[in-house]
């Protein structure tokens, strides 16, 4: 039912308000629907999984001309064995700022067996697969109905914005409006395979990368169908905890009292770690993490997130955090999650016996300021703390015999730190007016977004604030089978961006 319900609303995009320019978006995108969806289709027909690079390469080439085409100087950037970037530049008399534009052209891994159509031949719908909707034969010959929908992979994630980006330059351009800020396009091409070189790319091009501001088109609009701009995503790490025993399972009636139990003693762990609400006791923790600024809190008061739905649809009759606060405030903090614990047996397969060994995953979520690097320290020094000798190893048997206490710990090698703007940043109050003028939908401002994303080198080396300005529908099912774009979604991206490069951007 709620699915049902949440599912209705998905259709309802952003309706944007009419000022000048978006008028003159949606005059422009109505002359040329076909012409802007055979665009879009022909990008997607190539295949962009960024381990394939042969692959990726014909993407690069193809985005360049993409962007030749509008006199916009395309080039190739590389730095090492990464996957190269395709680097943007459109200079305009008289503008004082400038605009980085963001997008991935990589795409998720595809396993063709499990989509209905092919993921590299894009096909248009008369709506949503889910519903039924049969593909249509010759899509672009007539009328093109907003509800349709494009299936392949990237239609989404990320290709279509970087289309709706260069389509509101044609669109300012064919109505004497814009735009009005110099723009540099910076497009990746391994984001889906976790970024590993965005770091090297950056620090190698720093020359190319000057802007005032970079403006990440990726994800999807708020589920409400309102317009979003986020500003940070926490960053995350993971480890493996295991509390070590006697060296072997032992009988619990022979040894109940006498060998530690080392499910007990990784619970007690556990429960020294981390309260029932969710606050962390590890000393220090909280240290250097960013307080929530009152800007911040405001746009969270202001429903940055659809808080009802987020926790009624899983089941969740509170937030954990506070206890009971806004679903928004407790993915602003960080957090210690137990992600799986693992000792002896349970049901069936019980037995009267002591485990040798139990162990927990456990993950983090940090908030900008912390550092992981920081965190890995404080977390041992607290297990070692409690009485635990702390090896990165199975231990031998003299070390067994020499300290009643012992316990291992491995850190995930993957992990991404937390990258943020300052909700009360100039230039992101700017922005949320420019977005609020052009929707008649509220704008909803996230501060900080409770998943991980590799974003943490663009602020770091750059030292440019960001923002991600989204615009495609929620239920586009990226990374799995049948990703899909709702061209209305598309339509209403060209006009955000027209309105968004058509401001001058030196007024706030
Ligand atoms: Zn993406």
């Amino acid at each position: 039912m709620l699915y049902r319900l949440a599912a209705t609303l998905l259709l309802a995009a952003p309706a944007f308000a009419q000022t000048p320019v978006t008028e003159a978006a949606r005059a422009y995108r109505e002359a040329h629907e076909a012409a802007i969806l055979a665009e879009t289709m022909d990008f997607l027909r190539l295949p962009n999984v960024a381990a394939n690079r042969d692959d990726i390469l014909a993407n690069a080439r193809h985005i360049i001309g993409l962007m030749e085409a509008r006199g916009i100087d395309g080039r190739i950037l590389e730095a090492g064995d990464a996957s190269p970037a395709v680097y943007g530049e459109l200079n305009v008399p008289g503008a004082t700022r400038t605009l980085m534009l963001y997008t991935h052209y990589d795409g998720q891994p595809v396993e063709p067996e499990n989509w209905t159509s092919d993921p590299f031949d894009p096909v248009v719908r008369a709506g949503r697969l889910e519903d039924g909707a049969a593909i249509l034969d010759d899509p672009l010959a007539g009328d093109i109905d907003p509800d349709w929908r494009i299936y392949a992979r990237s239609a989404s994630d990320d290709k279509s914005p970087f289309i709706a980006m260069l389509r509101a330059i044609d669109a300012l351009r064919a109505a004497g409006l814009g735009p009005n800020v110099n723009i540099r396009f910076f497009l990746e091409g391994e984001e889906e395979a976790g970024s590993p070189h965005l770091r090297a790319l950056l620090e190698a091009h720093r020359d190319l990368l000057e802007a005032d501001l970079w403006l990440i088109a990726d994800g999807p609009i708020d589920t409400r169908g309102d317009p979003r701009v986020l500003l940070g995503v926490r960053g995350v790490t993971s480890m493996q905890l295991t509390v070590h025993g006697a060296s072997r399972v032992l009988h619990s009636g022979h040894y109940g009292n006498v060998a530690p139990n080392p499910a007990a003693r990784l619970a007690l762990l556990i429960a020294s770690m981390r309260d029932e609400t969710g606050r962390v006791l590890i000393d220090g923790f909280y240290d250097d993490a960013l307080p929530i600024s009152n800007v911040a809190r405001s746009y969270l008061e202001a429903g940055a997130f659809d808080e009802a739905s987020l926790l009624a649809e899983p089941g969740i009759a509170r937030t954990e955090w506070g206890p009971g606060a806004l679903y928004g405030e407790a993915v602003m903090v960080p957090a210690l999650n137990v992600l799986g614990l693992d000792a002896g047996a349970t049901g069936p397969a019980t037995r009267n016996a002591i485990p040798d060994r139990a162990t927990a995953a456990i993950g983090f979520r940090v908030v900008p300021g912390m550092s992981l690097d920081w965190l890995r320290a404080r977390v041992r020094a607290h297990v070692e703390n409690q009485g635990y000798v702390v090896l990165d190893r199975v231990p031998t048997d003299e070390e067994r015999l020499q300290h009643p206490m012992i316990a291992e710990l491995h850190w995930s090698p993957a992990g991404y730190e937390a990258a943020s703007t300052e909700a009360g940043h100039p230039l992101i109050g700017h922005l949320v007016s420019i977005v609020d003028t052009a929707s008649e939908r509220p704008v909803r401002v996230v501060p900080l977004l409770g998943g991980s994303l590799p974003l943490a080198p663009i602020s770091e080396v750059t030292g440019t604030p960001f923002a991600i300005v989204p615009i495609v529908n929620p239920d586009n099912s990226q990374h799995a089978p049948n990703e899909n774009l709702r061209i209305g979604h598309l339509w209403d991206g060209i006009e955000l961006y027209a309105a968004i490069l058509a401001d001058d951007w030196e007024g706030d």
